[in-house]
């Protein structure tokens, strides 16, 4: 029974995650996806887990006899093996704190998205599938038609999500809520600087090749150092006034008063504006080499604030430049700084005391 071959086939495409597989295949077959889920994991639930990312050996022989489709090739469509290049161990066992696979679903209220889609893939049946780097941290765009990825429906403004389409719909190319076409969606241009960041991390986790301007160790370091420069960026468009951030944003030509997001989340729950944004700020760093960076650094008085912004540790990439800088001055300032209460002052006292700080400051 639970090897039982579903009526009718298709091919699972060489880029395409697994999620997209089933719903098309549900829809073909004229079913609910969550019913042919349900029937081959044999769970009572649907979609308890983000099965794009890890399945089990048993569940994907089982799928490969109801699908027709190869286990090995069933394998491919998975992100661990990809996963776990850039995360260690300790971390790849806890499958839902994995680093740059963005959250979907809204479990424990935690801020996620609809499944990503590029609206000129969705408008034609050749490429109307959902590809696997759609859900990575690097990729806001699509890299064939230039266009940044949607994540909610245009018409009714849901969240996009594939898995809850029903048996009536014609096509992956339907919202789930509304029915309304996902290709209708506005496309915007994603900029060139986003989509090569994304192609050089690419390269370097197919290849192990490193194409930018700095150096890591491994690939491992080179995915943590962008997600660390995506931090730096954010930082500075946080605070655009500050000289050294206004600075550095004009050096990696980012319009300083773009308006950000400034809830703090992880980067898996980021927006894809604030994604593309910060991803472009990193890839003019990553194409500056380490020494001009430095001398840049120096010649506008920029500190090691900049690049070690918070306590966070930092990877070796970081730290060879900022190491290199001066340590900023109101840090060290503040462990003198008694907490005594402060009281009211006159202008006189106000003004002496503004002086005894700032000679202090300047020893
Ligand atoms: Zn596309
Ligand atoms: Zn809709």
């Amino acid at each position: 029974m639970m090897t039982e071959r579903w009526p009718i086939h298709t091919d699972l495409k060489d880029d395409e995650t697994l999620l997209s597989f089933i719903v098309r295949t549900a829809i073909l077959n004229g079913s609910y996806p969550h019913v042919l889920f349900q029937y081959w994991r044999n769970l009572q639930h649907s979609f308890v887990s983000d099965i794009d990312k890890k399945v089990d050996q048993n569940a994907l022989n089982r799928l490969s006899s109801h699908t027709g489709v190869s286990v090995c090739v069933l394998q491919n469509s998975l992100l661990d093996k990809l996963i776990e290049k850039l995360i260690d161990q300790e971390q790849y066992e806890n499958i839902r704190l994995w680093r740059y696979v963005m959250h979907i679903g809204a479990r424990n209220h935690r801020r996620s998205f609809g499944y990503g889609f590029c609206p000129e893939c969705m408008a034609h049946d050749h490429s109307r599938y959902y590809r696997r780097h759609w859900r990575l941290l690097w990729h806001v765009g699509c890299s064939e038609h230039k266009c940044q990825l949607v994540f909610d429906c245009p018409h009714c403004g849901n969240e996009n999500k594939p898995h809850t389409l029903s048996f009536q719909a014609r096509s992956i190319n339907e919202c789930s809520h509304c029915g309304h076409s996902l290709s209708s969606a506005t496309k915007t241009d994603v900029h060139t600087d986003a989509l090569s960041v994304a192609s050089w991390l690419d390269h370097y986790i197919d290849t192990g090749i490193n194409t930018s301007k700095w150096s890591f160790t491994d690939v491992q370091e080179a995915a943590l150092t962008l997600r660390q420069l995506m931090s730096i960026v954010r930082s500075a468009l946080n605070k655009p006034h500050i000289r050294y951030n206004m600075a550095m944003l004009a050096s990696m030509n980012i319009d300083a008063g773009l308006p950000i997001d400034r809830k703090s989340i992880t980067h898996e729950q980021w927006s894809v504006s604030l994604r593309e944004v910060t991803l472009r700020g990193a890839w003019r760093l990553l194409n500056v080499d380490p020494e001009s960076l430095i001398t840049l650094c120096q010649s506008n008085n920029i500190s090691q604030k900049f690049w070690l912004y918070d306590n966070k540790l930092k990877t070796t990439a970081i730290h060879r430049i900022a190491d290199h800088l001066a340590v900023d001055k109101r840090t060290t300032a503040k462990a003198g700084i008694s907490n005594s209460l402060i009281e009211p002052l006159s202008r006189a006292e106000a003004e002496s005391r503004w002086l005894s700080i700032s000679d202090q400051l300047k020893k």
